[in-house]
């Protein structure tokens, strides 16, 4: 097996997984993926209030009887619980989903508060009801959840370098990761180097790109693991293009939390974690199409990626 378990360290001093399991959509799948991804080697699962997949989650790791320290489990808050008395509430729902007592990573999965609510989507007329909380404040309470020991450490996700920086300003606690849509058709390295100077740890979302169908600005165009550099550099390695736009993120010092809900694409993923040449490395550079196929703007109510690469 060419799997090289990397791992990076995160600034709590824990080590993070290079390569993760994603699981969002394909609800009714999850257990088995889970189950599959941890008999195949993986040791770092994604998940998410929103997806609907904690308890799947939790019934593939049972199956898969690893012992809980073993694995690194990400979950993310979601926006209808912002505001700071609804954190922990809407964490321990998490924690009893996934049957575990503390998360390794808690990210706030958009710096955007909805009205308070005990649906994910709390709805105005047929728009959703934002709220006004500051993702400040949020984090000021996820901070809290992190020194109680139930989220060993806290991130963010999709925040813009503006909203990054205000938070940086006024947090006690830095970000340890930041979660956020990057892959060769979306490289953002600029973004990816402030990141480095403030030692968070990046993870790449959606590390192929336009492979996800629901995006659908990225179905007019060919898919990112079917570039014919990705291909052509992976020839040199035995490797297909998906794996090398894995490696490309590892090679960057990133994360990249893949998913598959089919078994033999779940055990390829994870052998995209091998070394790309510099050479390489730099050819996958040159791919980069400032694409960006995840905005939910016109829905959440709130301008993302304001000062961001990737068309809007
Ligand atoms: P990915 O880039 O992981 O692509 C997933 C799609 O690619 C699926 O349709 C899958 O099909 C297919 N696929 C997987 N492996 C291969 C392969 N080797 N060859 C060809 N096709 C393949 O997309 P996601 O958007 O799901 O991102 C990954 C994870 O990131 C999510 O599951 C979630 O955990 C996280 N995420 C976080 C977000 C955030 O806001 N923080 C936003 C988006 C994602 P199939 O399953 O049928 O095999």
């Amino acid at each position: 097996m060419s799997y090289q378990g990397t791992t990076f360290t995160l600034n709590t001093g824990a080590k993070i997984p290079g390569i993760g399991f994603g699981t969002w959509q394909d609800k009714e799948a999850q257990e088995d993926a889970v189950y599959e991804a941890i008999k195949a080697g993986y040791r770092h699962i994604d998940t998410a209030r929103v997806y609907g997949t904690e308890s799947g989650v939790a019934a593939g790791v049972k199956k898969a009887g690893v012992p809980r320290e073993e694995l690194f489990i990400v979950t993310k808050l979601w926006n209808n619980a912002h505001h700071p008395d609804d954190v922990e509430k809407q964490l321990d729902a998490s924690l009893k989903d996934l049957n575990t007592d503390y998360v390794d990573l808690y990210l706030m999965h958009w710096p955007s508060a909805f009205a308070r609510s005990d649906e994910l989507f709390p709805k105005e007329g047929d728009k959703t009801k934002t709220g006004d909380t500051d993702y400040v404040d949020t984090w000021h309470a996820m901070e809290k959840m992190q020194q109680k020991g139930k989220a060993k450490a806290i991130g963010v996700s999709n925040f813009s370098k503006s909203e990054l920086e205000r938070l940086l300003s006024k947090a006690n606690t830095k970000p340890a990761a930041h979660q956020m849509e990057m892959h060769p058709y979306l490289a953002q390295k600029s973004f990816s180097d402030f990141h480095k100077e403030n030692d968070i740890h990046i993870t790449h979302y959606s590390p192929f790109g336009n492979q996800n169908a629901i995006y659908s600005s990225g179905q007019d165009i060919g898919k990112l693991i079917d570039d014919p550099v990705l291909v052509e550099v992976g020839k040199k390695y035995g490797k297909n293009g998906a794996q090398v736009a894995l490696a490309w993120g590892l090679a960057k010092g990133h994360t990249v939390i893949p998913k598959s809900k089919t078994p033999a694409r779940i055990k390829a993923n994870l052998e995209g974690d091998f070394k790309l040449d510099a050479e390489d490395v730099a050819k996958v550079d040159g791919v980069d199409k400032k694409l960006r196929f995840n905005d939910p703007s016109g829905t959440f109510g709130w301008k993302f990626y304001s000062d961001l690469e990737g068309k809007q």
